[in-house]
């Protein structure tokens, strides 16, 4: 469970201050995906970044109840950060590297996640070689390597070509569906908002507010 109370982020001092996201409570349930959408600069990564704690609030908290604390949240971002020197396994297995399990179990992780984001016969691929969809597979692969319960993703899509971008989240989807995990997803796009979340957070610009949140009723195509 994600617990959100007063959280709030200012950017800046005196004049340059900008308010990123005014205070905001929030309570997210294992297994919920919730999808945040909302106009540019109304405080959708920013949101993400202090729930992944890669940025203090200015005030209020952000507590996970989770098994996994140590490491309790996988980030994809826009762009598929991969490091371009390594294969699409190496990449994937890269933060289990640092975790001490042994090869065998890595290995077979690596195997597992290549299965599930649907990049198999490219194990050995660098990331130059694959399309963008292909980059952000991987990305979504490696975010779930090491196993967190919470899985932030910040228009993780974005720069995919549209029909690319369709089979994406249905891969998404029956990942969710699969896994179990908790899903954030910051989009610009109200349909893929509503098509993926089973909860919409939509955000108001200047300063970055909750507006209004919707529960998507899943039964209604
Ligand atoms: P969104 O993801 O909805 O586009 P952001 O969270 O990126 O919005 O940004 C919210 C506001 O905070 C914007 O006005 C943005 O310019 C500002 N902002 C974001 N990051 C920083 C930063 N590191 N320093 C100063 N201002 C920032
Ligand atoms: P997005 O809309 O996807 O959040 P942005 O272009 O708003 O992308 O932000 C991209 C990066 O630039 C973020 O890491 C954010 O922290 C930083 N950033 C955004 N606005 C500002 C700003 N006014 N000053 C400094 N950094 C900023």
């Amino acid at each position: 469970m994600i617990k959100i109370e007063q959280l709030s982020k200012i950017y800046g001092q005196g004049d340059d201050q900008v308010v990123a996201l005014e205070p905001l409570d929030q309570q997210i349930n294992a297994g919920e995906f919730v999808s945040i959408i909302g106009p540019s600069g109304c405080g959708k990564s920013t949101l993400l970044r202090l729930i992944a704690s890669l940025e203090d609030p200015t005030s209020g908290s952000v507590t996970l109840e989770t098994a996994n604390l140590k490491r309790p949240v996988g980030f994809v971002f826009q762009d598929a950060v991969l490091l371009p020197w390594k294969t699409v396994a190496e990449n994937i297995r890269f933060p289990l590297d640092t975790t001490g399990v042994s090869r065998k179990q890595a290995n077979e992780k690596v195997a597992e996640l290549v299965e599930l984001v649907g990049l198999k016969g490219f194990e050995k691929s660098l990331p130059k070689q694959l399309s963008g969809g292909m980059r952000q597979r991987a990305a979504i692969a490696r975010a779930l390597a090491d196993d967190p319960p919470i899985l932030l993703m910040d228009e993780p899509f974005s720069a995919v070509d549209l029909l690319t971008r369709e089979t994406l989240n249905d891969e998404l989807s029956r990942i969710w569906q699969k896994t179990g995990k908790t899903i954030l997803l910051v989009t610009h796009s109200v349909e893929e908002a509503a098509y993926l979340g089973s909860r919409v957070m939509v955000m108001s610009p200047r300063p970055g507010r909750l507006k209004a949140t919707y529960d998507v009723d899943l039964a209604q195509p």
